[in-house]
C-alpha cells in the first residue's frame, strides 16, 4: 500500500496511522521469543482492543494506556499530550496473573490458554484500575445494571501498561470478506475515487429510519461506510450472523455499489453513550471517514443517557480537534401524508399520521411471524429476522 492510502483522503487521528504488525520477516522471531515469556490469556473485550490497536484503528495509541493517560482521558477526555480521546484502552491483570507475571518486562498475550501467543506486550508500567471513577466518568454511573460498568467491575484490579508487538491478529471465521484494516479501507476509498466518506456505526439490524439517514448523509458526500459492530455485545442484541445477512439484503436491493461499502468493526461494545459516540468518531476517523453520522441515543442503554447527549458532547471539543465532522441526526419515520420518509425537522404532520413503532412492538411483531408495514422495515430485513427468531 502507498504512503498515500494512509493519509488519504483525511490523516489519522495524530497524524499517522498505527501498524503494530510484525512482517513476516520479524514474526517468527517474535513468536520465538514470546513461547518463553510469562503468557496472560486475555478476554473478549481486550482482545478487541488488540486487534484494533494492531491495524491501528486506536491511532495514535501503540499499546495499552498507562496511568498518565489514563487519568488523563478519565479527567479530561484527552491523552496526557493533549489530543482528543473519550474512553481508556487498557489491559486488566487478576491479582492471580499480575502475580504470575511478577516484574517481567515482556509479556506474552494470548486468546486462549491453548492457543499461540498473539503479540508480546513490553511492560512499561502497572497501575491499580480506579473502577468506581472510571464508571462514573466514563458511564456516568456506578450501577452494576449497566452492561459498560459490569464488564468493568468484573475485570482485573491492576492494569499493565506498554507498547505492543503483534505477532498475528486473532483469527477470524466469520465475515473474512468484510474485515478490512484502516490502511485497506483507506485504499478502498481511494480506489473508488471518493474524497469524502461517511461512516455509520450499528449494533443493530437496519431499518427504514437508518437507511433514511445514512442516505441523507450521503447525498452529500461521495461515499458511505456501512460499519457494523461485530465485537462483544449484550446477550439481547440480534447475533452477528443474524444481522450481517440483513446488512447484505439491503445492500443488495437497495444501496447503490459504487457509493456504499460493508466492512465490519472488531470493537467491542461498551455502551457508553455519549463517550463512546466520541471513540467510535475518532476510529471512524482512522479508517479513513470524513464525516460521523451520531443518531440518537448513539451507543446508549437503558435510560442512562439523555437522547440528545451523544451528539451535545460533540461541543466539549474545539472546532476541528476530533478532524472528523459528525453529522446529527434527529428520529426518522415513513409520514402517510408527505408520502415519504422524514423527521420532525422535515415533516409537520402529527403522529397519527406517522409509521412509528417502539423497538418491544417490533421484537413482538418479528417472534410472531408477522412482517412490520413495510414503510418501517424492508420486507427482505423482515424476513431475515422472523427466520432467525424462529428458529430460536
Ligand atoms: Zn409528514
Amino acid at each position: 500500500m502507498s504512503d498515500d492510502a494512509r493519509s488519504y483522503p483525511i490523516a489519522p487521528h495524530g497524524g499517522a496511522l498505527v501498524d503494530l504488525l510484525a512482517g513476516p520477516e520479524a514474526a517468527p522471531a517474535l513468536a520465538a521469543e514470546a513461547a518463553n515469556l510469562p503468557k496472560v490469556v486475555v478476554n473478549e473485550r481486550e482482545l478487541s482492543d488488540l486487534e484494533m490497536l494492531a491495524t491501528g484503528a486506536l491511532s495514535p495509541l501503540t499499546g495499552f494506556q498507562g496511568e498518565r493517560d489514563y487519568r488523563s482521558v478519565l479527567e479530561t477526555m484527552h491523552l496526557a499530550d493533549g489530543l482528543a480521546w473519550a474512553i481508556p484502552v487498557v489491559l486488566s491483570f487478576t491479582d492471580e496473573e499480575a502475580h504470575r507475571v511478577g516484574g517481567a518486562d515482556s509479556i506474552a498475550l494470548a486468546a486462549s490458554a491453548e492457543a499461540a501467543p498473539l503479540a508480546i506486550l513490553r511492560v512499561s508500567g502497572t497501575f491499580a484500575r480506579d473502577k468506581r471513577r472510571e464508571a462514573t466518568s466514563v458511564y456516568r454511573t456506578d450501577d452494576l445494571e449497566h452492561p459498560g460498568v459490569k464488564a468493568l467491575y468484573d475485570s482485573g484490579d491492576t492494569c499493565v501498561a506498554g507498547s505492543l508487538e503483534v505477532i498475528a491478529l486473532p483469527g477470524h471465521d466469520d465475515f473474512v470478506n468484510y474485515r478490512l484494516t484502516p490502511a485497506e479501507t483507506r485504499a478502498a476509498f481511494q480506489e473508488r475515487g471518493w474524497r469524502t466518506v461517511v461512516g455509520f456505526q450499528t449494533r443493530n439490524p437496519i431499518h427504514r429510519a437508518h437507511e433514511y439517514i445514512q442516505k441523507c448523509a450521503l447525498e452529500i458526500v461521495d461515499g458511505l461506510l456501512v460499519h457494523p459492530l461485530m465485537g462483544a455485545t449484550k446477550a439481547d442484541d440480534v447475533p452477528p450472523d443474524v444481522r450481517m445477512r440483513c446488512y447484505e439484503a439491503l445492500f443488495g436491493g437497495y444501496y447503490p455499489k459504487d457509493r456504499s461499502m460493508i466492512s465490519v468493526f472488531p470493537a467491542a461494545m461498551r455502551y457508553a453513550g455519549p463517550r463512546e459516540a466520541i471513540w467510535h468518531a475518532i476510529a471512524r476517523k482512522n479508517y479513513g471517514c470524513t464525516h460521523f453520522i451520531v443518531g440518537r441515543d448513539h451507543a446508549g442503554v437503558g435510560t442512562y443517557y439523555g437522547t440528545y447527549d451523544a451528539q451535545k458532547i460533540f461541543e466539549e471539543f474545539e472546532p476541528g480537534e476530533l478532524g472528523i465532522t459528525p453529522l446529527m441526526f434527529e428520529h426518522s419515520f415513513w409520514c402517510n401524508r408527505c408520502e415519504g420518509m422524514g423527521s420532525p425537522k422535515t415533516c409537520p404532520h402529527e403522529a397519527d399520521d406517522r409509521v412509528s413503532l417502539s423497538g418491544t412492538k417490533v421484537r413482538e411483531m418479528l417472534a410472531a411471524g408477522e412482517r412490520p408495514p413495510q414503510e418501517f422495515s424492508r420486507p427482505e430485513v423482515a424476513d431475515i429476522l422472523i427466520a432467525a427468531l424462529q428458529r430460536g
